[in-house]
């Protein structure tokens, strides 16, 4: 596995493997590796000859009063734990070599990034479109694959992919739980024992709607109000938004159906912002 850090020797490789006839797969991440992480590595590699993981906390989609500084970072863990994967390349730029000085061009997709986290976080889908942009025009890969946990930046990435011709096929995978239904996130490494328990919130909630549903249950009100007490019955716990949206257009729902996405954020404590989501609804088999 090789380590390449700047933008022109990671192009330069990846036109060597176009020449190869080579299919080249990407899987961006901030690093700060679990298994979910590596789980993408793998579907890269089962669809592709070559994998690069690009890892890179992108100073860009985070606003001023988030978590840039504290992220959690560990490089040399990162690297053993890619080590044991079918990784070929981790591309790992500086924020200096991303961004050059003058830099002032951005991508971004409107309506769909003004939902859910669009709206407590306003920059951050215009830095993640942007740098992924960026990551597409320096790997150039035919594959690119994104987590399902990231629910709306993956609408969004496919939506900015089409609107643009971008030449690069997009794999979303499914969310990579812990064994007690934890969404697995590089942000649980902010989790003590009492918030950990709360952050179970979200899929218990997540659990408990889709059993009203399938029970029966259509109406969003009631299961909106089902799950706003279930999840402030942990201590700590303060909704960001808990919505059902339409899985494709993102728009807020009434009445459920397959289409209805529950997508939430819930802040553990003040200190540690979640997100997990799924459909209400079974989903019939691609
Ligand atoms: P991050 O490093 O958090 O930016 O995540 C990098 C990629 O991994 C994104 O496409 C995420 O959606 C994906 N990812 C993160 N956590 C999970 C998870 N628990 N299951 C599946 N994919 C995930």
């Amino acid at each position: 596995m090789e380590i390449i850090n700047k933008p022109q020797e990671m192009l330069a490789w990846s036109r060597q493997q176009a020449q190869q006839g080579k299919r080249v797969g990407l899987v961006p991440t901030m690093g700060f590796f679990h298994e979910g992480h590596l789980r993408l590595m793998r579907r890269a590699a089962s669809l592709c000859d070559r994998v690069v993981v690009s890892l890179f906390v992108n100073p860009t989609q985070f606003g001023p009063n988030e978590d840039l500084d504290r992220y959690p970072r560990d490089f040399e863990r990162d690297m053993a734990l890619v080590g044991q994967e079918p990784v070929d390349v981790v591309f790992a730029p500086t924020p200096d070599l991303m961004y050059l000085p003058g830099y002032q061009t951005e991508v971004s997709v409107k309506q769909l990034s003004t939902h859910l986290c669009g709206r407590s976080r306003p920059v951050h889908f215009a830095g993640v479109t942007t740098v992924v942009t960026k990551l597409f025009n320096i790997v150039q890969p035919n594959t690119a694959v994104f987590g399902e946990k990231d629910f709306q930046q993956l609408a969004i990435i496919r939506r900015m992919v089409a609107d643009l011709n971008i030449p690069v096929n997009i794999v979303g995978h499914p969310i990579v739980r812990e064994p007690d239904g934890l969404a697995m996130s590089s942000r649980n490494a902010y989790l003590d024992p009492a918030n950990r328990s709360a952050a179970l919130s979200l899929s218990t909630g997540l659990a408990k709607v889709r059993e009203a549903a399938a029970a029966g249950e259509r109406s969003v009100a009631a299961l909106a109000q089902m799950l706003e007490r279930h999840i402030h019955s942990f201590a700590g716990t303060k909704i960001d938004y808990a919505s059902f949206v339409d899985g494709d257009s993102l728009e807020a729902m009434e009445t459920v159906d397959d289409r209805t996405v529950l997508a939430m954020a819930v802040h553990i404590d003040g200190k540690v912002r979640l997100i997990d989501n799924g459909y209400v609804l079974p989903q019939q088999a691609a």
